[in-house]
């Protein structure tokens, strides 16, 4: 028999789980389809959550490193390999567990089986023991996406993609990493702590293309005197198994004409799921990349069923899935929700973090915006000196005449924790002035981010900035 339900959440990540328990709280009867037999989707399972737990233990390894100079030193670290997996998928368990028992507190339905549209109300779900038809009043697609594969590559267990490199089957002495994107670039750490060589190809000229320059070189600086090259500007041409490792050959201004190395990871982007889920049944066609097109509520031009995260335009990020899924199911229950987010700021969690959020630079030249923009570097900074992190940077940009805050970027460790006060300060309408005269607490690395705003307002005391300080 069929399961009929009001809402049909398909995909259990950060974007269906928080749709699927929203629409619950508001007083929906909701059936969650999940392929995977546990909730929380790529990010919980082989993204952000053992992604951090990882970068965490290789953060641990180069601050003890870093203490040599500082007077205390320590051995090398002995990795437990295994105990590290175990270490990771107890945190990842503890999540999903706690998942399960929030689905279940809200008598959300969790279907475990491949979902497939077989017509605007209906689903069918193949689940290892069996199929089973949903037949659903309004729907929320949240089925993601999965790494983009390069034409032409071999098959070969030692080439692997972000969920392979998360297994962390071994340390191997030598991987490359095509890509050098957020992925590559918090994988390149993680090996890189434990003991591999990294070389890093990425095809733009510049790492994280896209983010202001300015942003990127503490941390292109840190890693090219870590790794084995940074190859900008090129690509593989070919990649060839053999016994003693995979032989590559490259294109572009530096590279070798050929390398061997031990793995490598790709980390390319990633594509959304659209293509599985015989949408057209639905009668939805997604765009020529593959998106959903969707409206301010995430409506799909079917009006009983809504798409969120990355099977639809923006950042694939979860926390813009999450956010969108509130908003889809709060439609579904009538209310005036649209997804207006400002900004959606966005960090990679390399040593050092790059966090940004708002118009770059670069956007506000496009577009013509006239700017002003207040640099703060961490050298100036008593709490960066004290932490050994002088490479640091927080970046303001605002509008030439109001002063509001339009956009930033910080460099430097935890600076996906200080950019959330900057989204705040935009969301809020916040200018330059109203965060300077914010009092922040002495000595921090929040500090930076008012400092910038000093250096905007032209108060600022902890700089000499000549003839730019603001007139009395
Ligand atoms: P990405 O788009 O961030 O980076 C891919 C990189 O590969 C780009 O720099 C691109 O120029 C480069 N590239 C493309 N083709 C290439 C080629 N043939 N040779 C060399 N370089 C090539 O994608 P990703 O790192 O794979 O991450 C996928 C998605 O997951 C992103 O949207 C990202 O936002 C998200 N993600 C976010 C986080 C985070 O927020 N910390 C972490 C992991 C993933």
């Amino acid at each position: 028999m069929a399961i009929e339900t009001e809402v049909l959440v398909l995909g259990g990540g950060p974007g269906g789980y928080t749709a699927a328990f929203r629409a619950a709280d508001l007083g929906k009867k909701v059936t969650l389809v999940e392929r995977y037999p546990v909730l929380g989707g790529v990010c919980l399972n082989v993204g952000c959550i053992p992604s951090k737990a990882l970068l965490h233990l290789a953060q641990v390894i180069y601050e003890a490193r870093a203490c040599h100079a500082k007077g205390i030193r320590f051995g090398a670290p002995e990795i437990d390999l295994a105990e590290i997996r175990r270490w990771k998928d107890r945190v990842v368990k503890t999540l999903t567990a706690g998942l399960a028992g929030l689905a279940k507190q809200r008598q959300v339905q969790v279907v475990q089986g491949v979902g497939r549209f077989t017509g605007r109300h209906t689903l069918e779900v193949k689940a290892p023991d069996g199929e089973e038809t949903v037949a659903f009043e309004h729907a929320i697609i949240a089925a993601g996406s999965r790494p983009v594969k390069l034409p032409g590559w071999p098959e070969d267990p030692r080439i692997m993609d972000s969920t392979q490199a998360l297994a962390l089957e071994e340390i191997p002495k030598s991987l490359l990493v095509v890509g050098g994107g957020v992925i590559g670039l918090e994988m390149a750490c993680v090996y890189h702590a434990l003991g591999a060589k990294i070389s890093v190809v990425e095809v733009a000229d510049q790492l994280l293309p896209g983010v202001d320059a300015d942003l990127i070189k503490p941390l292109h600086q840190t890693i090219a005197e870590r790794y084995e090259a940074i190859w900008l500007g090129s690509k593989v041409t070919s990649v060839q198994p053999a016994e003693q490792g995979l032989e590559v050959r490259f294109a572009g201004p530096n590279v070798p004409e050929r390398q061997v190395f031990d793995r490598i990871l790709v980390a390319v982007g990633r594509r959304p799921n659209s293509d599985l889920l015989n949408l057209e049944a639905a009668g939805i066609t997604p765009d020529a990349r593959g998106f959903i097109p969707v409206d301010a509520q995430r409506r799909t031009k079917v009006p009983h069923i809504f798409a969120i995260g990355d099977i639809v335009q923006g950042p694939m990020l979860a926390h813009k899935a999450s956010h969108e899924g509130k908003v889809a199911a709060e439609a579904i229950c009538g209310l005036p929700s649209a997804f207006q987010a400002l900004a959606i700021p966005a960090v990679a969690y390399t040593d050092p973090e790059v966090a940004w959020m708002g118009k770059s630079e670069a956007e506000l030249k496009a577009e013509g915006i006239e700017y002003d923009k207040g640099v703060f570097p961490w050298a100036a900074s008593g709490r960066a000196l004290g932490i050994g992190r002088r490479e640091g940077l927080t970046k303001l940009l605002c509008d030439r005449k109001t002063k509001r805050i339009l956009g930033a970027g910080i460099v430097g460790p935890h600076a996906g924790e200080l950019i959330a006060e900057t989204v705040l300060a935009l969301e809020m309408g916040a200018d330059a002035e109203d965060l300077a005269l914010t009092i922040h607490p002495h000595p921090t690395l929040s500090e930076t981010i008012a400092f910038a705003a000093e250096i905007i307002d032209g108060s600022i005391t902890d700089l000499y900035l000549g003839k730019k300080v603001k007139p009395a």
